[in-house]
């Protein structure tokens, strides 16, 4: 497999990507859980905390929804990553 294949998935975002749905992740809102490196869902707009918080929303959202691309909702964080890649895209 060549690393330079392009990810399939980007070609299955909506255009414009979705905005927020919500400003922080709603698990760990409910837990009083401070959320770390949360993460937006080009596909639908979903905020989720990233593998290193013990919540792992944004890939519990993938496993439920098949949705793959995530892009860094932190401030000054713009890089998109692939759940089903497995790399940046
Ligand atoms: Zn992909
Ligand atoms: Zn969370
Ligand atoms: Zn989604």
């Amino acid at each position: 497999m060549s690393p330079s294949r392009p990810c399939a998935h980007l070609a299955e975002l909506p255009d414009p990507e979705p905005a927020a749905a919500t400003d922080g992740c709603p698990h760990c809102a409910e837990l009083g859980q401070r959320s770390v490196a949360l993460r937006r869902c080009a596909h639908c707009g979903h905020v989720g905390c990233c593998d290193s918080t013990p919540g792992r929303r944004a890939a519990e959202h993938h496993k439920r929804t098949g949705h793959g691309v995530m892009r860094g909702h932190e401030p000054g964080e713009s890089g998109r990553w692939c759940y089903e890649d497995r790399r940046l895209v």
